[in-house]
């Protein structure tokens, strides 16, 4: 590869105890929290709309965040998280899971549907109120290495580059841009064609106003449908890898294609109207961390001594993770702290992980970790755990599962999950 060398004519701004790149799901939360904690927070978000994946990315959807025996697994920031979304929106949270936590056991799932937008701005209204300051349309393109310490980050946009000096990174841009840029070792995920637009149609309109149930005017419409395990993707189609732009370009071009040809090929124009279209690929896994662990799916039940929270299998009962600190870092890069659907983990581990609440609740978890470090001045792998569990466990998350969670006909020696893809 060649390499081109040059200087960068970066403006020198303001400096922040806490700089998170990437406003997903899990940049929300980590700068929330950095917020919360009392540092001093920036967040860059190299669209116009908070949330990633979940919001602009219009997957609408929580899954389950009980283990399927009627205990609420994600919690913390994961619970305000679902709560927010569905304040001032439509849900579809079964009624049993209404007020919290049932009384009695129940294998109805603690998920919902919410309105994306909504959100979104939502989201922009509570951080912004907790002192977090927003950089919307910026790009955080390269962090500045002074051996393993990043000293900031240069960002890009329409005011040219820009460096801001932090103490602590977080990378949340869901395809660990900024670790792999730092020098991080990474992974490539393996991606499926799948592509969702929403529209609406007379008919859905119809269902929506007979039901009273406005989220029926809006339709799935199918690009590139393949599923979760890759049901449904096209022989002719080649599989999507990595990070690089032509990967990205090569699938939006496809699905672009796929539904306008959908739409030229017949129907009343004046009865249907294409509404959304996702502003981000919808890759499951682009990129991942090479963390000090690597999280793999045979550790369900598994006890980390450096565990940050607990996360439940969203697709099977009853598998439950605890994700340790080191599948977030990496010795030899002292302040850079990854989270989000770019943590260390493999196989299905990382699909359990990568998901709306685990992304939350790692999300959370970088920032406590990151504002331990600054307070203890040491590399954020080293910062003490049991400060950072005790953080934690009092803002309500599950840092370690109790053993009286592990189901009675559990065998750490069998694997139940079968990989379907
Ligand atoms: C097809 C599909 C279906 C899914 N279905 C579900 C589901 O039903 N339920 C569920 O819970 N999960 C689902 N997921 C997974 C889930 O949506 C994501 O894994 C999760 O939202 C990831 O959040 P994140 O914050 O880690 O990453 P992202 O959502 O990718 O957020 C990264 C953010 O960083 C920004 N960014 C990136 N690079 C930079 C940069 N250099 N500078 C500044 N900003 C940057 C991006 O614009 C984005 O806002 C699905 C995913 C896919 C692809």
């Amino acid at each position: 590869m060649e390499r081109l060398s040059f200087a960068i004519d970066a403006a020198r701004k303001k400096e922040y105890d806490l700089v998170v790149c990437g406003g997903g799901i899990a940049g929300c939360a980590a700068a929330l929290e950095g917020a919360r904690l009392g540092l001093k927070t920036l967040l860059v978000e190299k669209t116009c709309l908070l949330g990633g994946l979940a919001t602009i990315g219009l997957v609408n959807y929580f899954v389950p965040m009980d283990n399927r025996r009627g205990r609420q697994i994600c919690r913390g920031m994961a619970e305000e998280f679902l709560r927010l979304s569905i304040r001032y929106g439509y849900d579809t949270l079964p009624e049993v899971w209404r007020e919290g936590e049932p009384e009695k056991p129940t294998s109805v799932p603690y998920h919902t549907g919410y309105d994306p937008n909504l959100f979104a701005m939502l989201l922009c209204s509570l951080l912004d109120e907790a002192g977090v300051d927003i950089l919307f349309d910026v790009t955080a393109a390269h962090p500045v290495m002074d051996g393993g310490r990043i000293t900031g980050i240069v960002t890009d946009s329409a005011e040219g580059f820009s460096f801001y000096p932090a103490r602590q990174v977080i990378d949340a841009t869901g395809d660990a841009s900024v670790a792999a840029k730092a020098g991080m070792p990474t992974a490539d995920g393996k991606n499926y064609f799948s592509y969702f637009p929403r529209e609406i149609t007379l008919d859905s309109c119809r269902d929506a106003v007979s039901s009273g149930r406005i989220d029926r005017a809006i339709r799935t419409v199918s690009g590139g449908s393949a599923n979760l395990y890759g049901g449904g993707h096209p022989e002719d189609v080649p599989f999507f890898f990595g990070a690089g732009d032509g990967t990205r370009s090569d699938y939006f071009v496809r699905n672009q294609k796929i539904v306008s040809e959908r739409f030229a090929s017949g129907g009343d124009r004046f009865s249907r109207m294409l509404v959304m279209a996702p502003m981000t690929a919808q890759f499951r896994t682009i990129r991942r961390m090479e963390g000090d662990t690597v999280l793999h799916e045979e550790d369900a039940y598994r006890h980390f001594p450096d565990a940050l929270c607990t996360v439940n299998d969203f697709d099977h009962a009853d598998f439950l993770y605890e994700v340790p600190r080191s599948a977030m870092t990496r010795r030899g890069f002292d302040n850079l702290t990854v989270c989000g659907r770019a943590v260390s983990a493999d196989g299905f581990a990382w699909d359990i992980v990568r998901v709306i609440p685990p992304a939350i609740l790692t999300g959370q978890s970088a920032a406590v970790c990151a504002a331990q470090a600054i307070a203890e001045d040491v590399p954020v792998a080293e910062a003490d755990i049991k400060k950072i569990q005790s953080k934690l466990e009092s803002e309500d998350v599950m840092v370690s599962f109790d053993d009286s969670l592990v189901p009675e006909s559990w065998d750490p020696a069998v694997r139940r999950h079968v990989d379907k893809r």
